[in-house]
């Protein structure tokens, strides 16, 4: 076996919750650590540390990743009302996953990773979908309340100067309903064009983008028109040099492209069209554990993780004793991504290599029909050997060894 890959500069580690926290250990244990010196700057984000912290190591933790650029991060538990309960929480913390974006200001971008026996549920779908998701504002930034009852809603703008400068009736209300505000910045906007530009170009793909422009004529108009610009002034001749294309529609219209076409591209989606689509996406793919995502921010950092969360029902029955068959590969590309990446920046072809390797070791396992049991219920054209998670690791790592001897 060839000599363990010592790192030049650390990747942020980002340490989760429950199934996944458990998988973390045990792909350090089998699939780095024999082939890798890690460095890394660690962050604890298990509930009961984020509690202790008052959440600060989440702050910490993207502070981290701007500073290191590169970070690979563990699913975690988003509390909610049960959960406040259950872990005896100081309060409902805020989504970490949200945090982090704010701090990165970024745009997720989310590939399914395909092998050759599970078929995506679309039959012309031959090659991966990203979809790039706005990952800032709108209805996720909202000011929302329920309407008591009749009475006139406005919009009303005040500049810095304290001067109102406009003024607009939403709604002459004659009982109960609700409202909502939605914003977003050009300056978001503009950096989530460049990103996605960026990335298109970096993976030589189509890029498609969609907004509903007809019915939302300034809010919608304004991505279109941003991108558009962007687009011509900054990347053209670079789309056209590397023979791909931008591609604006609407979005009612792109949904029926995406389900006709072979797949292969990257599609643009404001915040909670990239929310939703990537859900239909991946799971059309084939599962939510087969789905990797990266959190990529204008000034060039990279946060990597898998796209689904910590697998609670997975999580109590190993606390019973039970074995599972939870399903590590997004989890595994989460930190081969990051070691990727971490190669590229650092000039380190001996990290690039092994994480090709890994992810190679990674589908060869699958399609050589040992698998969790995730997959084996979508697999087609071989009898598949469900396997337990470790004794499918294990298997990922007797195929690394046999690659590097
Ligand atoms: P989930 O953890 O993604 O799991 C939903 C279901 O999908 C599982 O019960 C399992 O189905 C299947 N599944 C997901 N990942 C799998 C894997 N690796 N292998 C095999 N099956 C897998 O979503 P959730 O149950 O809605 O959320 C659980 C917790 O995760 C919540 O506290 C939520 O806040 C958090 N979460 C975190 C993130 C994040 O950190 N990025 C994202 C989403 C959710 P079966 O039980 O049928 O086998
Ligand atoms: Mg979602």
């Amino acid at each position: 076996m060839s000599e363990k890959i010592i790192m030049k500069n650390p990747v942020v580690e980002i340490d989760g919750d429950e199934m996944t926290r458990i998988l973390w250990a045990e792909i350090k244990k089998e699939l780095l650590s024999p082939y890798v010196t890690l460095l890394t700057d660690y962050y604890d984000l298990g509930l009961p540390h984020r509690d202790e912290t008052d959440d600060k190591v989440t702050a910490d933790a993207g502070a981290a990743i701007k500073k290191h650029r590169v970070g690979v991060k563990c699913a975690t538990i988003t509390p909610n009302e049960q959960r406040v309960e259950d872990y005896h929480l100081k309060q409902m913390w805020k989504s970490p996953n949200a945090t982090i974006r704010a701090i990165l200001d970024g745009t997720v971008f989310r590939e399914p990773i395909l092998v050759n026996c599970v078929r995506p549920a679309v039959r012309n779908w031959e090659r991966p979908i990203t979809i790039a998701r706005h990952a800032y504002g709108d209805v996720y930034k909202a000011a929302e309340y329920r309407v008591p009852g009749a009475g006139r809603a406005e919009l009303v703008f005040t500049d810095a100067g304290g001067t109102e400068t406009w003024r607009e009736t939403v709604c002459d209300f004659e009982g109960p309903g609700v409202l909502q505000g939605m914003h977003n910045k050009d300056d978001s906007i503009k950096s989530f064009a460049h990103a996605c530009f960026r990335f298109a170009l970096d993976k030589k793909q189509d890029l498609w983008f969609s907004t509903k422009d007809t019915i939302s004529k300034q809010y919608d108009q304004t991505f279109k028109n941003l991108f558009q610009v962007i687009y011509e002034t900054e990347y053209k001749s670079a789309f056209e040099q590397a023979g791909i294309t931008y591609f604006y529609t609407l979005i009612d219209d792109a949904v029926a492209r995406v389900i006709r076409s072979e797949g292969g591209f990257v599609w643009a989606c404001k915040n909670y069209d990239g929310d939703v689509m990537s859900d239909m996406v991946s799971t059309a793919f084939g599962s939510l554990a087969m789905m990797t995502s990266v959190l990529v921010s204008p000034d060039g950092c990279f946060e990597y993780e898998a796209a689904h969360g910590t697998v609670t029902r997975h999580y109590y029955r190993h606390l019973k004793g039970e074995e599972t068959s939870t399903n590590p590969i997004a989890t595994i590309f989460a930190w081969s991504g990051a070691l990727r990446k971490r190669g590229e920046l650092d000039g380190d072809e001996a990290l690039t290599r092994f994480a090709d390797r890994l992810e190679a070791a990674s589908l060869q396992t699958i399609e050589s029909g040992l698998m969790t049991r995730d997959l084996a219920g979508l697999c087609e054209g071989l009898t598949p050997t469900i396997l337990n998670t470790a004794d499918f690791l294990r298997a990922i790592r007797a195929r690394l060894d046999t690659q590097n001897s």
